[in-house]
């Protein structure tokens, strides 16, 4: 996605109307939209610059299995119902609990 703004060095930031047919207000509710209603933008600047760096790494969530913590789960092919491979419980999804894998192992 391109940038609608520019700052030029004598500091005058240009919107380019023209050749966009979104506006920078339609971009920034956008961005305020997936950021929420509190940012910081310093913390936000810091993560932009770790990302075009190669430092973040977005971990996928793991669903566990509320009976005995294994992560190791499939969801039916109709959606009711996860199986758990290690303890062969179903369960239902409001009680399969996300966690965020901590190590390589399970990944
Ligand atoms: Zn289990």
């Amino acid at each position: 996605m391109k940038r609608l703004t520019e700052r030029l060095e004598n500091g005058v930031i240009n919107v380019k109307y023209a050749s966009q047919h979104e506006t920078a207000i339609h971009r920034l509710v956008t961005i305020e939209d997936i950021l929420g209603d509190e940012y910081d933008l310093d913390r936000l600047r810091e993560l932009a610059e770790a990302d075009r760096e190669g430092r973040i790494q977005v971990k996928p969530k793991m669903l566990k299995c509320p009976r005995c913590g294994s992560t190791h789960l499939a969801q039916r092919v109709d959606g009711a119902c996860y199986y758990c491979f290690d303890c062969g419980a179903h369960i239902v999804p409001n009680e399969v609990e996300a966690t965020i894998a901590t190590n390589k192992e399970e990944i």
